[in-house]
């Protein structure tokens, strides 16, 4: 279906990404995936591009563009000829709005340029071994010390967890308040900061997934990022952009799928004739072909809304529940109609199959997403009983 949400300069801008992520991202991606992560100058080299935080302003090295259409394009680009687990829309779209949100002048001058540049490498870390869903539950506590605070704890599957060069860390700054959350940086080097082993996954093998730890951490009074006690609410208002990021990339992933799975089912020869010949091929293909072109124009809507300050925490977990579901279905069906093929690594589709199942998983469980919505429509236990 045409999309009617991008005008020249977005399909003239789609043109270079391409053209980037083909000579650049995609060759590397196989020896990503065997080495565990992607190499550093990655980041740098889209750096160059001006492709990271292209939203920041130009004092800070970037292009001032707040148009998420752009960030769109870079994904879809990035999972159509580059690596799904090259995060740089995890840098640019999750981490760094964290940033530029809740961080003072002296803070932005400090993190952003570099973040811009790719020099440095960011990550968030909220999740830890006995919380995710239910993150006013962490236990890494920040002391305030008087002229410093002390972090102590550890989290878990933080992506981009080996190679970051600054981390956001969510840790408990009030033993007695549930939410009483802050945020701090962290940097590569601080002593008392470790990282774990690499975490071996199911799939996005290029990703460097990790666990942190902090052993008495010093960090400077500066290193706290808004209010110390605000930080459940900054994840809450950030999350909304994160999971529209999820449903961008779901749905990318999901259009590559069904694209090379059509193609396949022209050429593969069965009974004297092409697969795509049998009707319950062409039925398969035909109803995913309905609800794909359905899902694109809700997480196109979700952007433009976006951009217009206007998408609801309610919206984006609906864009992000139904382009995962979405993307898990066509993954799953196309595999099948791959045959044994499609259980084959050197075939884009069994990749595609194990990248897809964190989808429903991350940046808040799809149960977590049906809760948002759910308690939207009124219907919250909290309030009714
Ligand atoms: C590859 C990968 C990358 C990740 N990257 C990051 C990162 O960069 N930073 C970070 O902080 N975290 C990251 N995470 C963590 C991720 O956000 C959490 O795994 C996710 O939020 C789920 O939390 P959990 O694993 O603790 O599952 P749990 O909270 O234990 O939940 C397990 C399951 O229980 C069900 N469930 C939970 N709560 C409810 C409920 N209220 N109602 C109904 N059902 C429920 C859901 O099915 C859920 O999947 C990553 C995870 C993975 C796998």
């Amino acid at each position: 279906m045409q999309r009617t949400i991008f005008d020249a300069d977005h399909e003239l801008f789609r043109d270079s990404v391409r053209r980037f992520m083909q000579k650049e991202i995609g060759p590397h991606a196989e020896r990503w995936r065997e080495q565990g992560y992607v190499d550093r100058e990655a980041y740098q080299k889209i750096g160059e591009q001006g492709f990271l935080l292209m939203w920041a302003d130009e004092q800070y090295g970037g292009s001032g563009l707040r148009d998420l259409r752009y960030e769109q394009i870079l994904q879809e680009e990035n999972i159509r000829h580059g690596d799904a687990a090259f995060y740089q829309n995890l840098h640019s779209m999750v981490v760094a709005p964290y940033l530029d949100k809740f961080a003072n002048e002296e803070q932005k001058r400090k993190y952003l340029p570099g973040a811009v540049s790719g020099e440095s490498v960011l990550a968030i870390a909220m999740t830890e071994s006995n919380a995710g869903s239910d993150l006013a539950g962490i236990k890494t506590r920040a002391e305030d010390k008087g002229d410093h605070w002390q972090l102590n704890g550890s989290k878990t599957y933080i992506s981009n967890g080996i190679l970051a060069d600054v981390v956001i860390v969510a840790a408990r700054t009030d033993p007695d308040n549930r939410h009483g959350i802050g945020l701090f940086i962290v940097e590569r080097g601080m002593p008392g900061f470790e990282r774990g082993l690499k975490l071996k996954k199911m799939g996005l093998h290029g990703q460097d997934t990790a666990e942190l730890f902090f052993d008495n951490v010093r960090l400077p009074k500066e290193n706290l990022l808004g209010e110390p006690t605000k930080g459940f609410v900054y994840m809450t208002q950030c999350l909304a952009i994160e999971r529209l990021q999820v449903a961008i990339g779901s749905i990318a992933a999901a259009q590559v799928a069904f694209d090379i799975t059509l193609e396949f089912v022209k050429q593969r020869q069965a009974f004297g004739k092409p697969l795509g010949a049998l009707q319950h091929v062409r039925f398969t293909l035909a109803e995913l072909r309905a609800k794909l072109d359905t899902v694109q124009c809700f997480v196109d809507q979700c952007v433009m809304l976006g951009n217009a300050g206007r998408l609801s925490s309610e919206l984006s977990s609906e864009a992000k529940l139904l382009a995962s579901e979405l993307e898990g279905q066509v993954v799953d069906q196309c595999v099948q109609l791959h045959g044994g093929a499609g259980y084959m690594d050197e075939y884009r589709i069994s990749r595609l199959y194990t990248d897809a199942r964190v989808s429903r998983i991350f940046a808040g469980a799809n149960e977590i997403m049906l809760e948002i919505i759910g308690r939207s429509l009124g219907l919250d236990e909290r309030k009714l009983t």
